[in-house]
């Protein structure tokens, strides 16, 4: 970008402006992975909603594509791009919460552990991400799993209305009854549509709730995915959870001689009356004696942070994903297989229930289209040294070969890669073509093409 056009961007807007020869450049082109390594045009982290309309029409007028971060979390590393202008959000990360209306608005950087910092001191809660790091954005406008998910339903499926700027920079309020194609198309189309530069969430009373990890023997994990398969079909609503793979970090409630270890993990939160808690789990504890666990009543955003540690910034990240209707028996041979050769404490494999409130969502009600999928399976490759980089993805790739036959095409657009551009019309099964003419709407350059790209219809 003309050095010249970077100052007149400097003089529009209130908020700061980095360019390639500032001393803050390498820092704010930085993305939470860090196997990504990309050179942008320009960095802006806006003051204000102008500031966006401001750079979103730049881009236009340089003919330059637009990168949105809000988190950095992005796997793929799209919060970042060669040539673009990146529109960092971390600079607007404010949460107002509405106790009297039940209700609160997010700016579009904040991360879920503003969110959880702003609700839980007035007992209030949203489905939210399991690491307190995440944003609230990218994370609630791919769909959005957490905890909650059963209860109260996606993050998307909370989203009441969004602040967005689309393609052309103009402002638009979308709500069930304001713009109503953009706001069904944000619920799960990603950062396709614009920038979301504010988010107002239905919240709902979860103060503390009964949870935690359990860690069983490898020889039990058979019997335990078994046992969640069952489970989880008719299970409360107030709980979420869902099985793991996972080494056994260095923690004090783990045996130290068992540090290291490959183990199954079930990890819970249960968010109804704290003293029926113990008795929801009870039918584990049946199949198999777990070998540590941290399981007890706590707070919501203790859950919500209790892994951030292990997933620090700056590892390298390589992950896949699939929905899954039925966790088949062959489906859990395929996981006994490959769970147990994790690589690194970091790397974990998820298996989210996203039945329950989900499910009461018609498939063609938001963009999130997987209403009928009852898990989604996240096989999530994340290591600390670039020299183990082969080895490492070759693990999520030898795993996700013997997983994908016994799972849906698609898979949830959060949990994958770069290279699944090709599974795009997949996930969004009968929702793509109106995804795709709602593009050409609000995005007919396709300015916002870092994502799992929707082309212009
Ligand atoms: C450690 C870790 C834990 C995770 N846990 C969960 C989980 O529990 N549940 C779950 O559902 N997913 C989870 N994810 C996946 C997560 O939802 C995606 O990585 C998501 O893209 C992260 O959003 P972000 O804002 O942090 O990332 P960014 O990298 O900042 O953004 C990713 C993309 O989202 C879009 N975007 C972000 N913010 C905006 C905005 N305000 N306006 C417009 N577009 C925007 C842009 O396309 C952007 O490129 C996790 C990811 C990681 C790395």
């Amino acid at each position: 970008m003309e050095q010249a056009r970077i100052d007149q961007l400097r003089e529009d807007v209130r908020g700061e402006v980095i360019a390639p020869n500032d001393d803050s450049y390498d820092d704010a082109r930085r993305v939470y992975n860090a196997m990504i390594d990309r050179r942008p045009a320009v960095v802006v982290r806006p003051a204000n909603t102008t500031d966006v309309m401001t750079a979103v029409r730049c881009a236009g007028e340089n003919d330059l594509p637009v990168a949105v971060r809000g988190g950095s979390h992005s796997v793929p590393g799209f919060g970042t791009a060669d040539d673009a202008v990146v529109i960092d959000l971390s600079s607007r990360r404010g949460v107002r919460v509405d106790p009297g209306t039940q209700s609160a608005r997010a700016e579009g950087g904040a991360t879920w552990g503003d969110f959880d910092a702003a609700a839980h001191p007035f007992g209030l809660a949203t489905t939210g991400g399991i690491i307190s790091t995440t944003g609230v954005g990218g994370l609630t406008l791919g769909g959005g799993i957490g905890y909650l998910a059963r209860g109260f339903g996606l993050s998307c499926d909370n989203l009441l209305s969004a602040d967005v700027v689309t393609g052309d920079g103009s402002f638009h309020q979308a709500s069930e009854k304001d713009d109503a194609e953009l706001y069904w198309a944000i619920r799960g189309g990603g950062g396709n549509f614009g920038v979301v530069t504010s988010m107002e969430f239905r919240v709902h009373p979860v103060d503390q709730i009964y949870g935690g990890p359990m860690f069983f023997e490898l020889e039990d994990a058979k019997e335990i995915l078994k046992w969640f398969r069952e489970f989880i079909v008719d299970a409360p609503e107030q709980f979420g959870g869902f099985p793991a793979f996972q080494i056994a970090p260095p923690l004090p409630f783990i045996p130290e001689e068992r540090h290291g270890e490959p183990l199954c993990a079930v990890v819970s939160c249960w968010a109804g009356p704290l003293d029926q808690g113990a008795d929801v789990l009870a039918s584990v504890r049946d199949v198999a004696t777990p070998v540590a666990e941290m399981v007890g009543p706590m707070p919501y955003p203790a859950l919500n942070s209790a892994f951030d540690a292990l997933v620090p910034p700056g590892l390298q990240h390589y992950w896949k994903a699939n929905f899954v209707q039925e966790l088949t028996d062959e489906a859990i041979e395929a996981h006994l297989v490959h769970g147990p050769k994790l690589p690194v404490v970091n790397s974990t494999v998820h298996i989210y229930p996203i039945n329950g409130a989900v499910h009461q969502v018609q498939s063609d009600a938001t963009a999130f289209a997987y209403r009928d999928a009852n898990f989604a399976t996240v096989i999530a490759g994340m290591w600390p040294d670039p020299a183990d980089n082969e080895q490492n993805t070759q693990w999520v790739r030898d795993y996700y070969d013997a997983t994908a036959p016994l799972s849906e095409e698609g898979g949830y657009v959060n949990f994958m890669a770069d290279d699944d551009q090709g599974r795009v019309q997949s996930n969004y099964k009968g929702n793509y073509d109106r995804l795709a003419q709602l593009k050409r709407v609000y995005d007919p350059g396709n300015l916002f093409r870092f994502n799992q790209n929707i082309q212009p219809a």
